[in-house]
């Protein structure tokens, strides 16, 4: 029970690694509020919780939409005493080479990764501070925080953003024992990715197959995809580190893609 009693917020749990994120860690113990944008989704899945004996609730959330964002956070907040931990994790994929990309797909995902990570911290910090019992902010960043790939500028422009915006969240956040990490997955097998292996077959002219062993695969150590269990892990630890000493990192799940 590393987590015990934590109150979590954590954003795109209804699908994929942010819902795995939250089974875990009410598995470890915490409260676990899941923000997505349809209500019933992220019912569904607290109900789910709820009936594996762990504690959760939905929220309605875009994680764009500043009035959205506080009101959700403030309910958290008032039903169960405060928030511990925020896990800014909603996301989406646009795949099309820069000179093809439209200017509103850009903004919009720019908007969902960055604006969205802003106002969740800034909602979250504020009940932390406020609690005065500190706390853990996690990004969910990617590989792409830290290497390029073809046909994804604004994705790894913002997950690169992520990387500046927990620094300075590690330092701001310091003095009230507030700790900001970016966890950086390789390729994980979720609806986000399923969707792009086609796109990129037809993008690159390729076969599916050969996207996933010569695109995706191509430099982890053993041609493994990283589990959505890994990243979960991963969120675990870092939300139940004791100190300040593992702060304004990002930790990279991926098979050994990237190493630094
Ligand atoms: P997913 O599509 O399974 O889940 C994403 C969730 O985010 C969905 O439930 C969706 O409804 C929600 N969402 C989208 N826009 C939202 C908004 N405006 N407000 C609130 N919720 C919103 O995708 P996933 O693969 O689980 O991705 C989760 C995160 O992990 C993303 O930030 C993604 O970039 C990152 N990531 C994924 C991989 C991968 O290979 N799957 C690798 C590295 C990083």
């Amino acid at each position: 029970m590393q987590l015990k009693d934590k109150i979590a917020i954590i954003t795109g749990a209804a699908s994929g690694i942010g819902r795995e994120i939250a089974i875990e860690y009410a598995r470890a113990g915490a409260k676990v509020a899941i923000a997505d944008l349809s209500g019933d989704a992220a019912a569904a899945t607290a109900a789910e919780i709820n009936a594996g004996g762990g504690t959760a609730m939905g929220v309605a959330m875009n994680v764009t939409d500043e009035a959205q964002v506080d009101a959700g956070t403030a309910r958290v907040a008032a039903a169960w005493g405060g928030v511990d931990i925020l896990v800014s994790n909603a996301g989406i994929q646009i795949i099309s080479p820069i000179v093809e990309l439209k200017f509103e797909d850009w903004k919009r995902l720019v908007a969902i990764h960055l604006d969205g990570a802003f106002l969740t911290t800034r909602a979250a910090m504020r009940e932390m501070i406020k609690g005065g019992r500190g706390g853990s902010v996690i990004y969910m960043g990617s590989v792409h925080s830290h290497e390029a790939s073809p046909l994804k500028a604004p994705y790894v422009a913002a997950k690169h953003g992520l990387i500046g915006l927990a620094k300075v969240v590690a330092k701001e956040g310091a003095k009230d024992r507030i700790r900001s990490n970016v966890i950086c997955p390789g390729f994980v097998r979720t609806p986000l990715v399923d969707k792009q292996i086609p796109e990129q077959a037809k993008a690159l002219g390729i076969s599916e197959a050969d996207v996933i062993r010569n695109v995706m695969l191509k430099d982890t150590v053993d041609g493994e995809f990283t589990t959505v269990q890994d990243v979960a892990q991963t969120a675990i630890f870092l939300a139940a580190f004791g100190s300040n000493a593992l702060t304004g990192q990002s930790v990279i799940v991926s098979h050994g893609w990237c190493m630094q």
